[in-house]
């Protein structure tokens, strides 16, 4: 590669800009770079962002966009967060990595104990590793191994209609099946699903757990508590989740809630989990874990969990882990995120989003080109009507797409579902501008 194109990064923005009329940084994308969950041949050419500060990204153009889905739902202060610059750039100073089997440190150390005070009950035992994926295929070993070590059989994976639990095959397994994971269904694991719990069907499904459950055959539930992310933001209620909770409590089939996306106050709570009146056994936890600037997972598990796998033996261990398991610089930011979640303020601004947000729901529900609007806290949900159905491909996910650009927001709608989780610094006069960018957008469908 040219040293030319390297040498970007010692020259101010502006006169980058200037010097690069055609952009640089586009060719060698073009050339070399194989984006996420993209069509490389038909994609329309990536957004080249340069800057990001607050809520706002600076494109190479000029352009500004408004991160109405915090950056893929991970960041959750805004962008550019001096405190958390600052904790990186100390944390660099002391260790940046280490290895993490034989050897721990300050920072994931203090994370652990911080989570473990976070979280109700005595989910008390944290397990690293480097991203929502990860924390559930981690979460899966753990179900897995802990009824092979008390030397029952149990296999069978409960999950909720339209899950999405990650990337991975582990995580696939436990996702809904569909055109994401067709290529590889031989591999996956089969599972039991459960109806999604839209209100009219809750007595139906709690049925049918029931059912299930009495085989004695169910290792775990796992849930997207409240909310559930990839299928298009569809919510249930809390009353149903704790219904269902409760069955597996009572035959003893281990609960693990992936709170990777509904974690760090988007539901309106710290957790979805402080809905609920019972206590899983095991949370996922990623994405916004280190205010959403660096890659990192944990597994909680509780101490009855983690006691299953106490043995002389050294077969009877939890025999995974990661190269960057317990990531220093990744634990520092994360408990620096920490410390701005426990200012008072942090709240505020959910409750204000979330606010504003009824606000907005109670101006669309009635909208003619709806066939849904939802809400849970700082996330709200836009269900276009359409003939041919919700589906990620739909035509209307592209049109919407383009339209957000051209006014200034990037929002990547699901298939036919609009949503607003913006970063919680983002202003009312911003989310105002978004409110009302989408209803112009519905005006010309
Ligand atoms: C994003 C997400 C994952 C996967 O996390 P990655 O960091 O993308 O691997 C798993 N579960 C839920 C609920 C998610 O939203």
């Amino acid at each position: 590669m040219g040293g030319g194109f390297l040498d970007i990064n010692y020259v101010p923005y502006v006169v980058f800009i200037y010097l690069c009329p055609m952009s640089e940084i586009l060719k060698y994308d073009k050339k070399h770079v194989w984006h996420p969950f993209t069509q490389m041949q038909t994609a329309p050419d990536p957004l080249v962002i340069v800057k990001a500060q607050d809520s706002t990204l600076f494109a190479e153009d000029g352009k500004t966009y408004l991160d109405c889905n915090s950056s893929w739902w991970v960041n959750i202060h805004g962008h550019g967060n001096p405190y958390l610059q600052e904790a990186l750039t100390a944390q660099f100073g002391e260790i940046d990595h280490i290895i993490f089997a034989g050897a721990t440190h300050p920072k994931a150390v203090e994370l652990a104990t911080r989570i473990a005070q976070l979280l109700p009950g005595d989910l008390e035992k944290v397990f690293f590793s480097d991203d929502g994926s990860t924390a559930v295929e981690v979460a899966l070993k753990m179900v897995f191994q802990y009824w092979y070590n008390k030397n029952e059989p149990k296999k069978r994976i409960l999950a909720l209609d339209g899950a999405y639990h990650g990337d991975t095959f582990g995580s696939m397994s436990v996702s809904q099946r569909g055109v994401f994971n067709q290529a590889f269904e031989h591999l996956l694991f089969e599972i039991d699903f459960l109806d999604f719990p839209a209100q009219e069907k809750e007595q139906i499904c709690l049925e049918r757990a029931e059912e299930l459950f009495q085989t004695g055959e169910f290792a775990a539930l796992i849930v997207e508590p409240l909310v559930q992310g990839s299928a298009g933001m569809r919510m249930y209620r809390p009353r149903f989740l704790d219904d269902l909770c409760s069955l597996a409590k009572k035959y003893g089939v281990l609960l693990i809630f992936d709170e990777i996306m509904t974690g760090w106050g988007r539901t309106g709570k710290l957790f979805a989990l402080n809905y609920v009146r019972e206590t899983p056994d095991i949370v996922c936890l990623s994405k916004g874990l280190t205010g959403g600037i660096l890659p990192l997972g944990l597994t909680v598990a509780t101490h009855a969990v983690y006691e299953a796998f106490l043995a002389p033996e050294k077969t009877r261990a939890l025999l995974h882990g990661h190269s960057f398991t317990g990531n220093a610089l990744a634990c520092a930011v994360a408990c620096a995120n920490l410390d701005l979640m426990e200012d008072p303020g942090f709240f505020d601004d959910i409750d204000r989003i979330s606010r504003q947000h009824t606000h907005f729901f109670n101006r669309v529900r009635q909208h003619s080109k709806l066939s849904d609007v939802r809400q849970t806290g700082t996330i709200i949900a836009l269900e276009i009507r359409e003939g041919e159905g919700s589906s990620y491909f739909s035509g209307i996910r592209d049109k919407a797409y383009a339209y957000f650009l051209e006014h200034g927001m990037l929002l990547r709608p699901l298939g036919n579902v609009l949503f607003l989780n913006p970063p919680y610094c983002t202003t009312d006069e911003e989310l105002e501008y978004m409110y009302q960018t989408i209803e112009n957008f519905l005006e010309t469908l």
